[in-house]
C-alpha cells in the first residue's frame, strides 16, 4: 500500500534535523510520498531544500495569507524563479484567512491571492488553497482568477453547500485529521459526498493531528489514520482510499508527467 500526504510542513521547525527519522516512521505506515508546503520566503526555501534532497518529497511554494503584507515585488520575483525549478510542483499555500485579527486586511489578502492564482495560470501549475472563515470571498476570487492546471482545497472543513460550489469550479478536495474528530460530523459528510476522482488526503503536520493521536504533535506518518478515517466514513477499505488518493494526487500535481 502507498499513501500520499498531499499537504505537510515537514519543512517546519518541529522536524528540523530529524527528517530521516520522520520519513522512516512515515514509510513504516505506508506514507511514501509528500508535498512539502511553503508559506513565506523562509518556508518556501526550506521546502525546496527538502525536495532537492529527497526524491519522494516535492516542493509547493507560495505566500500564505498570514504573510500577504510581505509579498512585494522582490518576493514575487523570487517566487517566479522558484516556480521554474523541477522540484516545484505547485503554488501554495495561498488563499484567505479571516480568522486571526492580526492578519493583513482582507483587500491585501485578496490581491496577493489573486496575483498568485494568475501566476499559476501563467506558469501552468496547480494551486494549494487555504481558506479559513472566508468561503464566500475565497470562492469569488477563485472564480474570477481560476487557474486551469489543478486546484486543491486543503483541509476542507465546510458544509455540503460549499463543497458543491468548489466541486463545480473543478477543485480537488483534500481532507486532514479533522475528518477523524468526534466534533466534526460535517467534515465526514463532505468526505462521503466528494467524488472519488476528486478526493485527496493530507496531514497538514505539525497541525491537526488525527485520532487516535489527537493532542500529540502531528507528522506525515499519520496520513495513514486520515486515510483510514476517510475510508471508514465512505464504507470503503483503507487500501481503496490509499490507491485512489495516490492516483489523484499524482494527477493533480502532474507527477506522472515528471516521472
Ligand atoms: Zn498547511
Amino acid at each position: 500500500m502507498k499513501i500520499f500526504d498531499a499537504h505537510t510542513h515537514l519543512n517546519d521547525d518541529p522536524f528540523a534535523g530529524k527528517i530521516d527519522y520522520y520519513l522512516q516512521r512515515a514509510a513504516a505506515l505506508d506514507v511514501k510520498e509528500m508535498a512539502i508546503i511553503g508559506s513565506n520566503a523562509q518556508f518556501n526555501q526550506s521546502a525546496l531544500t527538502l525536495a532537492q534532497q529527497y526524491r519522494q518529497l516535492h516542493a509547493v511554494v507560495g505566500w500564505h495569507p498570514e504573510f500577504a503584507a510581505a509579498y512585494n515585488q522582490l518576493a514575487e520575483q523570487e517566487l517566479i524563479q522558484q516556480l521554474q525549478l523541477p522540484e516545484v510542483i505547485a503554488i501554495g499555500e495561498i488563499g484567505l484567512d479571516y480568522h486571526w485579527p492580526q492578519n493583513p486586511a482582507a483587500p491585501v489578502q485578496q490581491r496577493v491571492f489573486a496575483q498568485q492564482l494568475d501566476l499559476a495560470q501563467q506558469y501552468r501549475l496547480p494551486v494549494n488553497i487555504h481558506t479559513r472563515d472566508a468561503f464566500a470571498d475565497t470562492y469569488a476570487v477563485l472564480q474570477a482568477h481560476y487557474p486551469h492546471f489543478g486546484v486543491i482545497m486543503h483541509s476542507f472543513n465546510g458544509p455540503l453547500e460549499w463543497l458543491e460550489k468548489f466541486l463545480d469550479l473543478g477543485c480537488y478536495i483534500s481532507y486532514s485529521g479533522v475528518v477523524s474528530f468526534k466534533n466534526a460530523p460535517e467534515v465526514r459528510l463532505a468526505a462521503q459526498h466528494t467524488p472519488a476522482e476528486r478526493l485527496l488526503v493530507e496531514t497538514d503536520a505539525p497541525y491537526l493531528t488525527p485520532e487516535p493521536y489527537r493532542g500529540q504533535q502531528n507528522e506525515p506518518a499519520f496520513t495513514h489514520f486520515v486515510a483510514a478515517a476517510v475510508a471508514k466514513c465512505r464504507h470503503e477499505s483503507l487500501e481503496q482510499i490509499a490507491a485512489l488518493t495516490w492516483k489523484n494526487t499524482h494527477e493533480v500535481y502532474r507527477l506522472n508527467e515528471k516521472d
